[in-house]
This record gives structure tokens, C-alpha cells and sequence, in this order.
């Protein structure tokens, strides 16, 4: 039964173990799809970048050949450049202005008609007299000063003589609502976010609520390494998974977040499901495994109520012939190993015949029943009591010896004595005859010693009754003595 229950709990264990242990593996199935689909994300929009930059990087070479063209001619601030400048303005719509620069800081031409300023403390200008930056340098955003409310940066790039020197810096204005135009669609569509940001973290687009993050600070990470996963974002309250990657070839770093909730929506389902099954799986099993427990339990008491009745007079409730034989038996060995004696006491009751012949068999039948609760009361717990035959009671007293298996015996005799049985027929005194005798060291089995206790019972009888007498054990050869005590008569 305990086993049963063992077997069902196990069971019920390494289901929702094995279970639980699936859905993580899913949980991780999930988030590694989420992820490859924001580094795909990532993926397009650096190509795209690519592409927009390298279609810059010619435009600044076409700039080029004409500012050497007209260098050659040595015209003097040729007013061609400034068509040039407006032409490719208007073919390329993210341009709001190409400045030529000097390398004092000052502009050479530009799409303007206003005072020309000096730029030579432009962050770019100085990056670029400085000659940190070969490629394109791509500055912070910032806000137009012409056009309040107006977002632009700078790609810039510098023009140098064979052996290096600093001959020009070229550097194209562009509206950061390009970037914005540009991803719109396919970020709004997936419901992902994308971050455009410098290294330093300043934010060129946020798609969705570009206006919000514009120009901010990106607080995500202070040092974005590639592809930078299974770190998390709150964005509007929402955790969201976030893939991010600084570009080789330009100062910018792209982020792709995705909501967490969306990225295990379905996992999220399975999951539900998976937890209903097992519920249901392990409360059957639970359910089957009492049921089995609770059939072996019953089936375990049957079985001992029938062992029980094997060795129980039904009338007394006392051990039977059979049972007190094997007790005796046990109790030899005990002895045996111990060094203890045993004694044993044989009771018939007197007369029995005449109560049945008077009152009837049932008052017989609770004489009996009373006679066992008086030969209770009167032993000892690890007394053996037993009904032997119809009104004979087989009585073991272990580690006691003749004397004092006597003075039990004549207890018992003399409160049965004084005992008035009350039945429903009459009240009925009775008495006993008690034959005592101890198990014989030498002797393997119970059999001599009943033998004695017989005989000295037999002896009451013939002398009168209502008494005891005792044959002592290890008397083989002589001629054994009864030794006697005889209550007084009853009635
Ligand atoms: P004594 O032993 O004193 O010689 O006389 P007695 O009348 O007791 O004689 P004996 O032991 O030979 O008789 C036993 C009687 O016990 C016979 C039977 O009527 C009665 N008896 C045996 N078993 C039962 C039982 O289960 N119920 C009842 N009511 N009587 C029983
Ligand atoms: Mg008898
Ligand atoms: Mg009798």
C-alpha cells in the first residue's frame, strides 16, 4: 500500500517534472525565434543603411570631380557649384543642404544665400582637421536652427591631398525623418521597435514615437556589443526582448526589440494546455493510486481479520488450541535462548455440565465469556491465555517460575470463587480446578509439560475440586509428587 503510494507519487513527479522541463525547452525554442527574427530585422535595416551611405559616398565623389574640375580651371568660387549643390538637393529628397568647407572653418559654397558662418568649431570640422575619421563621419542629432522642431545630422567627409593633407571637408545635412521614413512600414507592421542611435547612445529614430525619443539619450547599454541578446528593455511599460548591433563601416548602432508577451504568445497557450493535461494526467493518477491503496488496504485488513480469527476463539476472544500451541512453542525457544523458565496452568471449570443441564447453553456460553475476562484481569500482559477445549482455559506464564505460576493460579481460582456470574437466566457462582507444572529445561516441545498439568488437574478433580494442584518440571524417573491446595467449596 505505502508501495502504491510511492509508485503514484513518483509517477505524478516525473509527469509534471518532465512536463515542466518541456516547457522550458519550448520557452527557449520561442525566445531563440524571437531573436533570430530580430537580428533579421537588424540584418535588412543595416543593408539598407549600407546602401543609403554608399549612394551618399558617390554623391560626395560626384561633388568631388567637379570641385577639381573647376580647381583645374582655377576658376574662383565658380557659381556652377552652387547648381551642383542644388540639383542634388532637390534628386535627393533626405539632403536639406551639402556644404563645401574650407580648412579654416570656412564655407566655400552651400545651398544658402544667408552670411556664410565659420564652421571650423563644428565637432565634425575639428574630427575631421584632426584626421580621426577616414569614412564618413556621422554626427549626433540635433535641432535645425533654421527650422525649430526640425531634426537633422551631419555625414561628413574629407577631402585629402595624396600625401594626407587636409584640403576640404564636405558635409551633407540630412533630415533624421529619413531614417523614420524609411522603417516606418516594416517596423510598424511587425510590431517591433527600432533604435537608431550613435555609439554614445543619442537617438537618431525611434520607430514607433520617433517625436518622443528623438535626440535622446538610448539608456539601454553602455557598451553595445554585437547582437547583444536576452537582455531586456521596458519600453512603455513592456518588457521586450532586444537584439542591437554597432555597424562596421559606420558610427551607429541599430536595436530591434520585440515584446516579450509576443515573442511567447503561443508558447504561452501551449503552455496552458500542456499544465491542463498534466493537471488532469497526474489528479487520475492520484485518483487511481488511492483507489488501488485504498482497495489494498481493505484487502490488508480482510486478510488480517481472517488470520486474526484463525487464531481467536470466536466466543472469548482469546487465542484458540492451535494458537496457544505455536505461542507455546515460542515461547520454549525464549526460555531456551534466555535461560528463563516457563510455567503453565491447565483450568477446567467444575460442574460445567450441570450449569448447561440447570440454566441452559447460553448462560453457559456467558460464564465462559466471563470467565475469559476474569482470567484477563487476573494475568499478566505477557501471560498466554487461552481457551484449550470447551471449558478448559490453557494459561502460559512466561519467565515465571512453579511458585509463582501457583500463586497465579490460586488467585484466579479463588476470585472465581467469589465471582457471581450474572446471566440472563440466573445469577451463577462456579468454580475451577487449576493443574500447574512447569516446562522442563531438557524437554524440546510443551507436550510433557501438559501432560503434568493434566495430571495434576485430573488430581483436583478426584479431590475434590475448586483448587489447584502442581506437578513440578525435570522429575524424570521419580516418582512425582502432587503438591496441593485446595480452596474452600463454593456454595
Ligand atoms: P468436571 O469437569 O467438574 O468433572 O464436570 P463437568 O461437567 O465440567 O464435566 P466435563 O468437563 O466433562 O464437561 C464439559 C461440559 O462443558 C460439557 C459441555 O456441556 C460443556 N461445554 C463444553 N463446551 C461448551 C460451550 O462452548 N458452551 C457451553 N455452554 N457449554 C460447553
Ligand atoms: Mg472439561
Ligand atoms: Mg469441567
Amino acid at each position: 500500500m505505502r508501495r502504491t503510494w510511492i509508485f503514484g507519487v513518483v509517477c505524478t513527479l516525473l509527469i509534471i517534472l518532465l512536463i515542466g522541463y518541456n516547457l522550458r525547452l519550448q520557452r527557449e525554442i520561442a525566445l531563440q525565434e524571437a531573436h533570430n527574427n530580430l537580428v533579421s530585422l537588424i540584418n535588412s535595416v543595416e543593408m539598407d543603411l549600407k546602401r543609403s551611405f554608399s549612394s551618399l559616398e558617390q554623391l560626395f565623389l560626384g561633388l568631388e570631380n567637379y570641385l577639381d574640375f573647376y580647381a583645374e580651371q582655377k576658376v574662383v568660387d565658380p557659381p556652377q557649384i552652387r547648381r551642383v549643390i542644388d540639383d542634388l538637393i532637390l534628386k535627393n529628397d533626405y539632403l536639406t543642404s551639402l556644404v563645401v568647407i574650407d580648412t579654416d572653418g570656412q564655407i566655400l559654397h552651400w545651398n544658402n544665400n544667408f552670411d556664410k558662418p565659420n564652421l571650423g568649431q563644428r565637432e565634425y570640422f575639428r574630427v575631421h582637421t584632426k584626421g580621426q575619421y577616414d569614412g564618413l563621419y556621422v554626427g549626433d542629432p540635433q535641432e535645425s536652427i533654421l527650422n525649430k522642431g526640425q531634426w537633422i545630422f551631419g555625414i561628413s567627409k574629407a577631402l585629402r591631398s595624396e600625401e594626407g593633407a587636409l584640403l576640404k571637408v564636405l558635409n551633407a545635412i540630412v533630415d533624421v525623418k529619413y531614417f523614420y521614413r524609411q522603417y516606418q512600414e516594416l517596423f510598424s507592421q511587425s510590431s517591433s521597435t527600432l533604435t537608431i542611435s550613435s555609439p554614445e547612445g543619442v537617438i537618431y529614430t525611434q520607430i514607433p514615437k520617433h517625436d518622443e525619443h528623438v535626440g535622446k539619450k538610448y539608456t539601454y547599454s553602455a557598451t553595445p556589443d554585437d547582437a547583444d541578446f536576452n537582455k531586456q528593455r521596458i519600453i512603455d511599460g513592456q518588457v521586450q526582448l532586444t537584439a542591437q548591433r554597432r555597424l562596421d563601416s559606420y558610427p551607429l548602432i541599430v536595436s530591434t526589440s520585440m515584446p516579450e508577451a509576443k515573442a511567447l504568445a503561443a508558447w504561452y497557450k501551449s503552455a496552458w494546455t500542456l499544465a491542463l493535461i498534466s493537471i488532469l494526467a497526474c489528479s487520475a493518477l492520484l485518483f487511481l493510486t488511492y483507489r488501488a491503496a485504498a482497495y489494498q488496504n481493505n484487502e490488508a485488513q480482510i486478510k488480517a481479520k481472517l488470520q486474526r480469527q484463525a487464531i481467536t476463539d470466536s466466543l472469548t476472544g482469546l487465542a484458540n488450541r492451535r494458537h496457544v500451541l505455536e505461542e507455546a512453542q515460542k515461547e520454549i525457544k525464549k526460555a531456551q535462548r534466555g535461560k528463563l523458565p516457563l510455567a503453565l496452568g491447565l483450568l477446567d471449570l467444575d460442574f460445567f455440565k450441570k450449569v448447561n443441564d440447570l440454566y441452559g447453553h447460553q448462560a453457559g456460553d456467558e460464564i465462559l465469556v466471563g470467565v475469559a475476562e476474569l482470567l484477563r484481569a487476573n494475568c499478566r500482559e505477557s501471560d498466554v491465555i487461552s481457551r484449550f477445549g470447551g471449558e478448559e482455559f490453557l494459561l502460559l506464564f512466561p519467565a515465571t517460575d512453579l511458585k509463582g505460576a501457583i500463586a497465579s493460579a490460586k488467585k484466579i481460582c479463588e476470585s472465581l470463587a467469589q465471582k457471581t456470574f450474572k446471566t440472563a437466566a440466573a445469577n451463577i457462582q462456579i468454580t475451577a480446578s487449576l493443574g500447574v507444572t512447569q516446562w522442563g529445561s531438557d524437554e524440546t516441545d510443551i507436550n510433557e509439560a501438559l501432560r503434568r498439568a493434566d495430571k495434576a488437574l485430573y488430581q483436583v478433580k478426584k479431590t475434590g475440586r475448586n483448587g489447584v494442584k502442581w506437578l513440578p518440571g525435570n522429575l524424570k524417573g521419580e516418582k512425582q509428587s502432587h503438591s496441593a491446595w485446595l480452596g474452600q467449596r463454593v456454595g
